[in-house]
């Protein structure tokens, strides 16, 4: 798609219910990576997706208290895995998690923490000692 086109919002919708084709997929990721605009967009579906799942979701997490470990996948680029993370620490504006793979600075991700599943942005990553690495997760956004 031309840089000067901006993501459809029906693409959006798509691309959050993991229903946009591949070729799609990736020409928005594409997008996304250059366009703040469009980076907005989709955090926001993401959160609105989020919202309306809310109520089903909820009491399904409740039974994984806060202890110290959580959730990530990876909304751009999407992924299907939900994958393990410990929490090293948790800020105002965001969490340092420990991962077994190294996650891109500008990854949107959604985050998941006891009862909570946020949206969020990858600021750092660096490689621990022992074959991890520590991510910064920038959490700060307004719903
Ligand atoms: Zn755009």
């Amino acid at each position: 798609m031309p840089p000067s086109f901006h993501i459809l919002d029906e693409d959006l919708e798509k691309y959050t219910s993991e229903r946009l084709d591949p070729a799609r997929a990736s020409q928005l990721r594409f997008h996304i990576a250059q366009c703040t605009t469009c980076e907005n967009k989709l955090v926001n579906a993401v959160i609105a997706k989020l919202g309306n799942l809310g109520g089903r979701e909820k009491r399904e997490h409740r039974r994984n208290p806060a202890d110290g470990s959580g959730w990530l996948q990876t909304v751009c680029p999407l992924s299907f895995d939900k994958a393990q993370v410990g929490i090293i620490d948790a800020s105002s504006t965001g969490y340092g998690l420990r991962t077994a793979v190294p996650l891109e600075p500008g990854t949107i991700v959604e985050l998941g923490i006891g009862a909570k599943v946020l949206v969020g942005t990858i600021r750092s990553c660096e490689r621990l000692e022992d074959a991890a690495y520590r991510v910064g997760v920038s959490t700060a956004r307004s719903a």
